[in-house]
């Protein structure tokens, strides 16, 4: 460690500060005072209110910072003689933004705020300095934030892609077990032995309805790996909307009585017809109405609108709006829930019916609403004041599609 009084305070701050008269240099020297400390020792503290200024005249330090709770703190940079810490806190009267923590035994220049202060107002050229520096530190704090953030994204799409192939493989998997399963149940219904069996013809009946479901939930990951894969091609033709929102909800009849749920459709008498898929928008219709149903609690309501709207750019379309009285969603997961696997709360509440209260899904029916949506061009989204299972505030749901899908 160099004795402190043999260090030259003028050649340091000289290193530090370009361009200081020798006066101005000099005032510096005055106020700063020359402090050895050893390894390991905290000149700045994340969080921590403090008024000094330093310079390093000798020895080393690292710049830290938490990202987050998970991980351990990250090095910002390195800080030898020359370089100056602690500045940003003192200008912005805020506590430290990063910790400063001597690598070495290291001697610094030590100088309080009042008197940092009345210098930055006494020396134009040295308040220059410092924002030159510290903007240049900020630029390459956010070069690195910036190349963090790809890198993440960059592992995030190599995971979803995984997960993704995961599910287009569990699909596959599933589809030929499940269509032979079918297959026997079949046959063996057709069994004289079978027909005059209740019991057993109902037993059957369970085993097919369990099948159907777990067809229906292979379907919607095939759907949900087409639409991320960006494979997923529409073929349009002209689409009554009208009839499709009353076919769906006619398909739904037996989940609205058993849920004791009255179920109205208006449809405004201009609703036009549309180009479109008319499977796929059969699809996000059905998915909608479905969680209309499972998140609303016996006795409420269901109104589904239809209307001609203008989108984007005054483009002709229509828009389906599907209004519960269930149990709302609070704002934080309304852009969420159209993510695949995204599901609010948890999902203890698994079921085998499609519409039984909160039965849990396999969180995929947004997604694939969202996707179809996407393809045609149109748009999906939520409304809701928030999630309460006291008041039920209730969601609508609204699914814009134009009256011509892009051009493939
Ligand atoms: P799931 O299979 O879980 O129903 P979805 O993708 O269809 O998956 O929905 C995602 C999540 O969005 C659901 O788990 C639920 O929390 C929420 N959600 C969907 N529709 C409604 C609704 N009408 N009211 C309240 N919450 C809803």
């Amino acid at each position: 460690m160099p004795d402190t009084h043999i260090i030259d305070k003028i050649a340091i701050l000289k290193q530090t500060f370009d361009g200081l008269t020798d006066d101005e240099l000099s005032d510096l020297a005055k106020l700063t005072h020359l402090t050895s400390y050893p390894e390991g020792h905290i000149l700045c503290r994340e969080g921590a209110f403090e008024e000094v200024f330093y310079i390093v005249a000798d020895g080393q330090a690292v710049i830290t910072k938490k990202i987050s709770d998970h991980e351990s703190e990250r090095v910002l940079r390195n800080a030898g003689p020359g370089d100056f810490v602690g500045e940003m806190a003192l200008i912005q009267n805020a506590p430290r933004a990063a910790t400063v923590r001597a690598v070495t035994e290291c001697t610094v220049l030590e100088m309080g705020k009042s008197d940092f202060e009345s210098m930055l107002r006494r020396s134009p050229r040295m308040a220059l300095s410092i924002i030159r520096t510290t903007l240049s530190r900020m630029r390459a704090n956010d070069q690195m934030a910036i190349q963090d953030l790809q890198r993440t994204n960059k592992l995030l799409r190599v995971l979803d892609r995984n997960k993704l192939e995961f599910i287009q493989v569990a699909a596959h998997e599933l589809r030929t077990p499940l269509t032979v399963l079918k297959g026997y149940v079949n046959v063996m219904k057709s069994l004289p032995q079978m027909k005059d069996n209740a019991a057993i013809a109902e037993i059957m009946d369970g085993i097919n309805k369990g099948a159907e479901r777990m067809h229906e939930i292979v379907n919607m990951m095939l759907d949900v790996t087409r639409i991320d894969n960006d494979t997923l091609r529409i073929v349009p033709s002209p689409v009554p909307i009208r009839s499709v929102v009353n076919e769906v909800v006619h398909d739904f009849s037996k989940g609205f009585a058993e849920r004791n749920i009255a179920a109205s459709v208006e449809h405004a008498e201009d609703t036009p017809m549309i180009n479109a898929d008319p499977t796929l928008v059969q699809k996000a219709l059905y998915h909608l109405i479905m969680n209309a149903i499972k998140y609303t609690p016996d006795g409420g309501q269901i109104t589904i609108r239809t209307r001609p709207v203008k989108m984007e750019r005054d483009r002709p379309g229509v828009e389906v709006s599907i209004k519960d009285t269930g149990i709302g969603l609070d704002s934080e997961h309304q852009e969420l829930i159209f993510e695949k696997f995204y599901q609010v709360g948890s999902v203890a509440l698994h079921s085998s019916s499609k519409t039984a209260f909160k039965g849990g899904g396999p969180g995929l029916g947004l997604a694939i609403a969202r996707g179809v949506a996407r393809a045609h061009g149109g748009k999906i989204w939520v409304e809701s004041a928030g999630h309460d299972e006291t008041h039920f505030p209730g969601s609508t749901f609204y699914l814009q599609l134009p009256l011509n899908p892009p051009a493939a």
